[in-house]
């Protein structure tokens, strides 16, 4: 049964695009390009931004895989896609999904009650306990204000611990032992709860830490930012009610692939952005922008009669570690795989403190290049920015989103990106402007990347840079795929990169 807002978007979806007719007439490949990046309005790739944003408000303020929200993120897609006349195939795959029934809460109850904000002031960690706790909070050999290099032992040693008063929650400042180390002291103190918190040198303040706590803790453990931490650790009398309501379960996700009807089937251009929020927020800019982009081109590129075959994916399972994109790649047979030409990827394409980043393909700047065919993408990706007068950065080609089972695949690739969680230079300031000493998203996975967290110039931007390259690309990919791109004997590049999570914040820290 669908809800009236399901119909609601259903029908904006089924009106909206009769806009989308684009230009269908004989013309230089040039000139067609031009036509096409005339056509990708930032207005209207905001307005599928409205759109899932819409969704997310609807859905408990999440768009993550396995949820309502995700599934009506695939049927907008899916819809529009099918309506503009692309052949349309949804692909489900399974996943371990990994999260909680409730949002975590962290509040303290006395003296002065207040609550903390999720995500950006604290984090549960996934693999501890479920559970809710109203208790007297400790302090454990806490440094403060911090040293001035990292060297707090707070909870290293189980001494820390005499005279903790069991049922308390332990709070513990990272520094020096493992966080598997604190964690297993307080566990056997008798803590009913364990808040680890960030140790306060520069560098070390914000709660956007993964702690490898271990295995089997049997208490909910909490890692917060250093204001956090040291605001619990030095008002006397603290109490704090905390809640960790755990849920995992197996359940399904989905990929949307919307393939043009024309073009060679031997050489296909792709591009692809993920579909699917983390759970704490609805993924406006992570990753409602580069779906927002790679749609609208697609939308627009409808109708031209390319050359080559175009093909846009829109993943599931990002965030759970590069689910969506992995599984397509695997069931790929070799043939299928050596008639993509190049896989273009989205992902943050309008983070509101943004730079403009473009994958290191060649490797140059971190060492890492992409398959052959890989620096040709990132050339082309700057001389576009260059054609605006606008300045550009490498963006490391690490794995850290879905292009890395196509780069693994042998398949060159290439992308945008505009930051995310790391903090905007001085320097950077003075060249794209925004502000320096701040995090490029600072809504990073966050519940506030709605709406609100989009910078629309760079939106804008992006967007036509993906319909330069796709547009180019459509037209003859040579340039990129010099090799005839269905020689099976294209082999695949043995790559050391990422740890295949979204954007690499899950990657677990020891201490
Ligand atoms: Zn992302």
């Amino acid at each position: 049964m669908r809800s009236r807002l399901g119909k609601g978007l259903l029908a904006a979806v089924l009106i909206a695009p009769l806009a989308f007719t684009g230009t269908a007439q004989a013309d230089s490949p040039g000139n067609s390009v031009r036509k096409l990046v005339r056509a990708v309005k930032g207005e209207n790739v905001k307005r599928h931004l409205k759109v899932l944003d819409l969704i997310g408000k609807a859905n408990g303020n999440t768009r993550v895989d396995g949820t309502r929200g995700y599934d009506l993120s695939r049927d907008y897609v899916a819809t529009a896609l099918r309506l503009a006349g692309y052949k349309v195939t949804i692909q489900p795959f399974e996943f371990e999904f990994e999260g909680y029934k409730t949002p975590p809460v962290l509040q303290r109850t006395a003296p002065e009650p207040k609550s903390f904000a999720h995500v950006t002031e604290f984090n549960e960690v996934g693999a501890s306990a479920a559970g809710a706790v109203t208790a007297r909070v400790q302090p454990v050999d806490v440094v403060l204000p911090p040293p001035a290099t990292p060297g707090s032992t707070s909870g290293c040693e189980a001494a820390d611990f005499a005279g903790f008063t069991r049922g308390d929650i332990a709070l513990v400042q990272r520094g020096t032992c493992g966080f598997a180390d604190k964690v297993a002291n307080a566990v056997a103190a008798g803590a009913s709860a364990v808040i680890l918190f960030n140790e306060g040198q520069p560098g070390r303040t914000t709660a956007r830490v993964n702690p490898a706590i271990g295995e089997n803790v049997p208490v909910p453990v909490f890692f917060t930012s250093f204001g956090v931490g040291n605001e619990l650790a030095t008002k006397p009398g603290t109490t704090v009610k905390l809640s960790f309501d755990k849920l995992v379960e197996t359940r399904t996700s989905y990929n949307v692939l919307a393939e043009s009807r024309w073009g060679d089937d031997d050489n296909v251009v792709m591009a692809g952005a993920h579909l699917d929020s983390v759970q704490p927020g609805p993924g406006i800019n992570d990753n409602g922008s580069g779906t927002a982009g790679v749609l609208e081109v697609a939308l627009r590129m409808a109708g031209h009669k390319t050359a080559n075959k175009v093909r846009f994916g829109f993943w599931g399972g990002e965030e759970f570690g590069l689910l969506g994109s992995n599984h397509y790649v695997a069931n790929l047979s070799a043939e299928e795989k050596a008639k993509i030409a190049l896989y273009l990827n989205f992902d943050m394409i309008a983070s509101p403190n943004f730079t403009y980043e473009v994958y290191d393909g060649d490797g140059d700047v971190f060492g890492t290049p992409g398959p052959e065919g890989s620096a040709r993408i990132e050339k082309d990706f700057q001389a576009f920015y260059t054609s605006r007068g606008l300045p550009y950065k490498a963006s490391e080609f690490d794995g850290r989103s879905d292009y890395k089972a196509f780069i693994d695949a042998g398949i060159p690739g290439g992308g945008l990106f505009t930051g995310a969680e790391k903090i905007k230079t001085e320097e950077e300031a003075r060249i794209w402007g925004g502000t320096a000493g701040v995090e490029y998203d600072p809504c990073y996975h966050a519940p506030c990347d709605t709406i609100k967290n989009i910078d629309d110039t760079a939106l804008d931007v992006n967007s036509d840079a993906i319909a330069t390259l796709m547009g180019t690309y459509a037209y003859s990919a040579d340039a990129v795929d010099g090799i005839r791109t269905a020689d099976p004997r294209r082999t695949a590049v043995a790559r050391v990169s990422g740890d295949g999570h979204g954007h690499g914040h899950d990657k677990a820290e020891l201490s």
